[in-house]
């Protein structure tokens, strides 16, 4: 079949569905195939199981010469866990698939798995297969995650209501602040420089967000046992890219309250100091692995006071519209304008 409909290639996502338009079918037991943060599947009574696998390269997602192995590893399953509390489900069992250039030390995949291992330990997964091989174009990690919940119990990107509220976990836009300021300690000793009004602990912060960042699987918890949310997904590509991801499937638009976008110290100082605009950050930035999940008006109140109780930063920054609103955010001086695409894409010229 001829996937490329010409000679050229297309952007990840429209490739994804046209793999999901070509090559998926209903079956039953499936809840859920392509479209989601996992693929959800009904194969024991009482339970639906959960599958999300994501493939890590190197030089794409990671750099060996600025990143500790260890970080690799942490990172990899952060983001396979971050699929899984995006279900609101709990994380079980782990595969991990790695090609690796023969040039690699025993020392460093054992790094790389002390990473994985740290990260899944936090929540009780376990380890029970994968595969290896070895690569002649640098380091390849493939994790599927498998987590469960009870049946009929989970929440999908479909979900989302006109009039439904906004919210988000924690902040956004510290990942790739981190991620920068990496990248920048590299550079030439003026760029340095600049950036010495940052402060040493904000800094630390903003780099420490994005080398070891947190999968919100109690907030998922939560959310699931708490039955307020309508629909989720994992800020994994960035706000504007994920926030279009959650409109798609559930056919909606959406208001986007720019100021209202939380956004940490740390991350507001960091932009100051390189003359960003903060929410450009939040918009733009991945790996931030927030939730964003969406809220009926009548159940904001008890949602926001579970929060409290639970000490759970969340925070309401837009509305649900109809489709043809489109995505759109809303400026300090109340003027709409689209939502710039600016979140990470492969193969997007
Ligand atoms: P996430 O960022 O949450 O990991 P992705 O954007 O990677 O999600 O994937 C979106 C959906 O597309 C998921 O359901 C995923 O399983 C599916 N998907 C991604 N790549 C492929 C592929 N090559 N073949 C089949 N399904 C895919
Ligand atoms: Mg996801």
């Amino acid at each position: 079949v001829a996937l490329r409909q010409a000679d050229h290639p297309i952007p990840e996502f429209a490739l994804i569905r046209a793999i999901d338009r070509r090559f998926s079918r209903r079956v039953p037991q499936l809840v859920r195939g392509i479209g989601d943060d996992a693929a959800v599947v009904a194969i024991s009574p009482g339970t639906w199981w959960h599958l999300t696998t994501d493939l890590l390269v190197e030089g794409i997602h990671f750099d060996l010469n600025t990143a500790a192995p260890e970080s690799i590893g942490y990172r990899a399953a952060v983001a396979n866990l971050s699929d899984i509390a995006a279900m609101v489900a709990v994380p079980r069992y782990l595969l991990i698939s790695l090609a690796a250039p023969k040039c690699l030390t025993a020392a460093r995949i054992y790094q790389l798995y002390d990473g994985l291992m740290s990260a899944c330990r936090l929540h009780g997964v376990s380890l029970i297969g994968g595969d290896t091989s070895e690569s002649k174009a640098g380091l390849f990690l493939s994790i599927t995650l498998i987590g469960m919940t009870k049946a009929q119990q989970a929440l999908f990107r479909h979900g989302a209501h006109v009039g439904d509220r906004i919210y988000v976990t924690g902040t956004l836009g510290d990942s790739l602040a981190g991620l920068q300021l990496l990248m920048q300690g590299r550079e030439t000793r003026s760029v340095q420089r600049q950036g010495a009004r940052l402060r040493r602990s904000h800094r630390d912060a903003l780099v420490n967000r994005h080398l070891h960042p947190t999968a919100r699987l109690a907030e998922g918890l939560w959310l699931n046992r708490a039955r307020l949310a309508t629909a989720a997904i994992d800020v994994s590509d960035g706000l504007s890219g994920d926030l279009r991801h959650l409109c798609e499937e559930s056919r909606v638009g959406a208001e986007l309250d720019l100021d209202k976008v939380p956004i940490s110290s740390a991350c507001r100082s960091y932009a100051e100091t390189r003359r960003l605009e903060p929410v450009q950050l939040a918009l733009k930035g991945g790996e931030d692995y927030e939730l964003l999940f969406t809220v009926p008006p009548p159940k904001q109140q008890a949602l926001e006071r579970q929060a409290r109780t639970r000490g759970f930063r969340v925070t309401c920054i837009g509305t649900i519209r109809p489709r043809r609103f489109s995505i759109r955010m809303k400026g300090g001086d109340g003027t709409l304008r689209p939502i710039p695409l600016t979140s990470y894409e492969h193969f997007r010229r």
